[in-house]
C-alpha cells in the first residue's frame, strides 16, 4: 500500500507500507514540528513511531532538499561496500533462466551464494567468492529514538541490522572509499558518521 503526504495541493509518495524509501526520518520530524497533519488529515507523527518504519538513509548530498519533491528520488538508491567481516543474514535468490530463442522463462530459487554453508549443502556451485558485497539500505529507529542502520546482502537483498561493533567496521569500510581524504566534510566521512549499530 502506497504511503502519501499532501501539501500545497500536491500529493507525493513517501513509500510503501513500512518502507519509507523516499523520505528521511529527520525530514519527517521537521515536517511534524511544523504541521500536525497534512492536507488530507494524515497525522505526521504516525510515521515517527519507533521500531516500525524503514526510512531513507540520510545521504549527505540530499541534505536540505525540498521534500515535497522527494518522490523524484531514486527509491532504490543503495551504496555498496565489501563486507568488512561482519555477520550477515541471507535469503534465497531468484535466478531467471530464459530459453534460447525466447519465452519459457523460469525462476530458479537458490540459497544465497554468500550463505556459504547453505550454498555448499545445496550441492550447487558458483564462481569463487572471496568478499561479498553489502549495501546500506535504510535507517530505522529504536524505542529510545536512536537510529539504526539497516544493511542488505548485495546478492540476496536480505536486510539486517548491525551491532555497534559491526557499525565500527562498516564505518571503516566506508572511509576506505573516501576519495577526498583532505576534506574533513567529504561525502564518505559524512556517510560514515551516519552509520549506527545497536548497542544491545
Ligand atoms: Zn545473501
Amino acid at each position: 500500500m502506497g504511503e502519501y503526504l499532501c501539501f500545497n495541493g500536491r500529493q507525493y509518495k513517501i513509500g510503501t507500507c513500512e518502507s519509507l524509501y523516499y523520505i528521511r526520518h529527520d525530514e519527517l520530524k521537521e515536517i511534524a514540528e511544523l504541521h500536525q497533519r497534512d492536507e488530507s488529515g494524515t497525522l505526521i507523527t504516525d510515521y515517527l513511531q519507533p521500531k516500525i518504519f524503514f526510512y531513507r538513509f540520510p545521504w549527505p548530498d540530499e541534505d536540505g532538499q525540498d521534500v515535497s519533491y522527494s518522490d523524484n528520488r531514486d527509491y532504490s538508491r543503495k551504496y555498496t561496500i565489501a563486507n568488512p567481516g561482519i555477520e550477515t543474514a541471507h535469503n534465497t535468490v531468484a535466478c531467471h533462466i530464459k530459453a534460447e530463442g525466447g519465452g519459457f522463462g523460469l525462476n530458479v530459487m537458490i540459497p544465497c551464494p554468500a550463505d556459504t554453508e547453505a550454498f555448499k549443502n545445496s550441492g550447487l556451485r558458483s564462481s569463487p567468492i572471496n568478499i561479498t558485497p553489502l549495501h546500506i539500505a535504510f535507517e530505522k529507529y529504536d524505542e529510545n529514538g536512536s537510529p539504526l542502520t539497516i544493511l542488505g546482502c548485495g546478492y540476496c537483498r536480505q536486510m539486517f541490522r548491525i551491532t555497534e561493533d559491526d557499525a565500527e567496521k562498516v564505518r571503516a569500510a566506508v572511509l576506505r572509499k573516501d576519495n577526498a581524504p583532505e576534506n574533513p566534510n567529504s561525502w564518505h566521512k559524512k556517510v560514515a558518521a551516519r552509520i549506527f549499530g545497536a548497542s544491545y
